[in-house]
């Protein structure tokens, strides 16, 4: 294998910045980087990775719990063997590998017949250089929303922590966060951190949930509160934090239909800690930059069914487009997006992807209970995988797809949940139906079904 490390890059007097030249650049380490980084190598791609860290593995590194690769390799691991896994088979490659370089910008140019269209620039100890692409994945996963984003008042102690931190803090750096914890957020993070803390001989008071519903998937809700007796109080959020130099305590309060606290609902929980898992934002400044349309809804790129942003050759996947909530969600995800960026860097331009003649240019919307629906664009008429999410849990409910006002498809009736991110076969025949009425949008829409 080609390894760059830092060390190895030329630290003496540069006068021109280095360049380097791939096919491929991919920008994160994570699952989602090392998937594409993998599946674009398949197919005869010169393909380099860039990682911050000085590790490959992302975030996986720190979850150390079960429940990674029942669907990718049928076998129950936790994250870091999901993740030694892919390491190993990246080791196995030549794919060039930039660990401890932090990815600064992304420069796209004119596309043309020989030259790379990409310039990427990284930053490491070692100084600055630039790897030119004719495609760049972005996999730069998620960051945890933290306290300054939901606004909770009270006083500004020690002791406050994303569960996200408190997990490095307790699987990697070996630091205990504190000794008396209450978890705001029933997300998977604070489920799976509720579960930690207890085993690491920290109490937790509970888990408090703003929504009448937990947020996280049924499995984590039973393996971690149910089956280690802590409570999880729906409808009810944190409203003040208490407490100079450490947390002394946090005050909850019920809330009422609008998520508006229920005054005189108020009761004090004493604790030296609160974590909070609130949800995660794709990191998206660097794509931003690039000049990649995001959607508000997902925070991610707007890609076409190849995962490609509206910036020619510039692909994304992994929770950088959309949070997932599997990791094996994740890997099948990326191995698309390298697949396809490998199509593009080696079949010398945007006209790859069976795109070009069909002069489909289809948008793509999510209506009544379906929070977000990607790919936003659809520009083949082939056989495409949708994802979406509800905003609320329905018992039963049916997807349709409609274009024109007209209902092209219904599917069976069953339940949602917002905390499972489900996947829809879009078929070529819908698609085509939609092009045959004249429509410019497909609405995808999940709808309750009335009582008979
Ligand atoms: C705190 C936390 C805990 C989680 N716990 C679980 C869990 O228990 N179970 C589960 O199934 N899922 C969990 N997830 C979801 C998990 O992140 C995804 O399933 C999966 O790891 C996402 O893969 P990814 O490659 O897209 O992102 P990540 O794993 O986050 O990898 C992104 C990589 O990109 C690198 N990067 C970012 N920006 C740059 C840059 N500018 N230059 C260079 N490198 C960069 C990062 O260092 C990182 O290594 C968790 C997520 C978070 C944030």
């Amino acid at each position: 294998m080609a390894e760059f490390k830092s060390s190895a890059i030329d630290c003496g007097v540069v006068e021109a910045v280095q360049t380097r030249a791939f096919d491929v650049v991919v920008v994160g380490g994570g699952p989602a980087g090392m998937a594409a980084a993998l599946a674009a190598h398949k197919a005869d791609a010169r393909v380099a990775i860039l990682e911050r860290e000085q590790h490959l593995g992302g975030i996986l590194r720190q979850c150390i719990h079960p429940g990674f690769g029942l669907s990718h390799f049928k076998q129950e691991l936790t994250g870091p063997e999901y993740a030694q896994r892919f390491i190993d088979q990246v080791q196995a490659t030549d794919i060039a590998l930039f660990l401890n370089s932090m990815v600064i910008g992304i420069d796209s140019g004119e596309p043309t017949e020989d030259a790379a269209l990409h310039t990427v620039t990284l930053m490491s100890p070692a100084g600055m250089l630039q790897l030119t692409g004719r495609a760049v994945v972005l996999a730069m996963g998620c960051r945890e929303r933290t306290r300054s984003e939901i606004k909770i008042p009270g006083s500004r102690p020690a002791g406050v922590f994303t569960a996200g931190l408190a997990q490095r803090y307790i699987n990697i750096e070996n630091l205990k966060p504190g000794s008396r914890a209450v978890i705001l957020g029933s997300g998977d993070i604070g489920l799976i951190m509720a579960r930690r803390c207890t085993l690491e001989g920290i109490s937790v008071e509970g888990v408090y949930e703003l929504m009448p519903y937990a947020n996280g998937l049924r499995r984590n809700v039973k393996n971690c509160l149910d089956d280690f007796g802590i409570p999880l109080h729906l409808s009810t959020t944190v409203t003040r934090v208490i407490g100079h130099d450490r947390v002394e305590a946090v005050e909850v309060s019920q809330v009422d239909e609008h998520l508006a606290p229920i005054p005189g609902t108020e009761r004090i929980v004493p604790c030296d800690t609160l974590l909070l898992s609130v949800g995660l934002i794709p990191e998206n400044e660097l794509s931003v930059a690039a000049g990649v349309e995001l959607d508000p809804r997902t925070r991610g790129a707007v890609v076409d069914q190849s995962l490609q942003t509206g910036v020619p050759g510039i692909f994304a996947c992994g929770n950088v487009l959309h949070v997932h909530d599997l990791a094996d969600n994740v890997t099948t995800e990326s191995e698309r997006a390298g697949a396809a960026a490998a199509a593009y860097a080696l079949g010398g331009g945007a006209e790859t992807d069976a795109v070009a003649d069909t002069g489909c240019e289809l948008t793509v919307s999510p209506a009544g209970n379906a929070g977000y629906a990607l790919p936003g664009r659809i520009t083949a008429v082939a056989l495409t995988k949708l994802n979406f999410r509800v905003r609320r849990p329905v018992d039963a409910a049916r997807v349709k797809i409609l274009a024109d006002g007209e209902e092209l498809f219904a599917g069976k009736v069953r339940a949602f949940k917002p905390s499972v991110m489900e996947s829809f076969p879009l078929s070529a025949k819908v698609i085509q139906r939609a092009l045959d009425l004249g429509a410019s949008e497909i609405v995808l829409s999940v709808d309750p079904v009335e009582e008979a």
